[in-house]
């Protein structure tokens, strides 16, 4: 990594961790390849409908209230991130989950220059380039809690100045972008999988900062979970809402780090 900065504010890299087979995949379009599978597989996709209630009769939902009118349904999976509190409350449950700001941002495009992916955790900074060949600058999330997606000065500030740390030359590289996207965390910062107190309304949240990475797997398992009418899988049995209860928590808070 011959641009890199090995005095970065004068803390000097003495060693590194090389993660040799890592990689880094554009979360859009597989994002979007999801959706091109499911549909493939007679999945109906409905972009632009937001759930505003939750119909349930004798502890077990039936259906949920749209922007777009009623859907009945035999069971409902609620994986709506950083609103996942917002929304078990619609279903007459709290969740354990508090909504934080992660915000990102987004260079001019130039020549490619960074093939991996760095991150300093002493700095608290990450910064790759793009397929694109845009740099991609991001770090930790917003110290408070917050619903809202707005970018802040302050975080454009201290992330810039770290990554200059790490890539002087990038003081001279102009932004065009930055955002925020609503983290939803639990206090073991690991996520919550399987049942909740309403019969046949399955869980996939606080998946924060955790990622897109692990979105395969929970698609297999939620689809157990549903197929066999509410048999949670001994994968993600840690990951039940009654942990909270037990003090049985499954802290994560490493492995979620920025740094990742
Ligand atoms: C700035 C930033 C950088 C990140 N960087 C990385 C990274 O480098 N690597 C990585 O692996 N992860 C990263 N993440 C984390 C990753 O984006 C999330 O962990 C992941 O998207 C969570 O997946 P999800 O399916 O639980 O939620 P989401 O992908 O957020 O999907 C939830 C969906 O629910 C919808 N929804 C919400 N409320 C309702 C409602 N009432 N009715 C209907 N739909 C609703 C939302 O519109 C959304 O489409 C980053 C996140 C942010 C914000």
């Amino acid at each position: 990594m011959p641009s890199l900065n090995l005095d970065p504010a004068g803390l000097p890299i003495l060693a590194g961790l090389w993660h040799l087979d890592g990689a880094t995949a554009r979360h859009d379009a597989v994002a979007w390849g999801y959706a091109k599978g499911a549909t493939q597989r007679g999945v109906e996709l409905h972009q632009l409908t937001e759930v505003t209630g939750v119909d349930i009769e004798a502890g077990r939902v039936t259906g949920v209230q749209t922007n777009r009118g009623k859907v009945s349904c035999g069971c409902v999976v609620q994986a709506v991130s950083g609103l996942s509190a917002e929304v078990s409350r619609m279903a007459g449950f709290q969740l354990p989950i508090v909504a934080y700001p992660l915000q990102a941002m987004v260079t001019q495009p130039v020549k490619p220059f960074l093939d991996p992916h760095v991150s300093s955790s002493a700095l608290h900074c990450y910064v790759h380039q793009t397929s694109r060949g845009e740099i991609v600058i991001g770090g930790g999330s917003d110290p408070y809690p917050l619903y809202g997606t707005r970018s802040t000065l302050e975080l454009k500030e201290g992330l810039i100045a770290s990554a200059v740390e790490m890539f002087p030359f990038m003081s001279e590289m102009r932004l065009m972008r930055q955002w925020a996207g609503i983290t939803d965390m639990t206090s073991d910062y690991s996520p919550i999988m399987g049942l909740s107190p309403v019969e046949n309304y399955y869980l996939d949240a606080g998946w924060g900062t955790w990622g897109f990475k692990a979105t395969p797997i929970c698609g297999v398992t939620m689809a157990e979970v549903v197929a066999s009418g509410g048999k949670v899988p001994d994968l993600i049995a840690p990951f039940s809402l009654d942990r909270f209860d037990a003090f049985r928590q499954v802290n994560e808070m490493g492995a979620t780090a920025a740094s990742h």
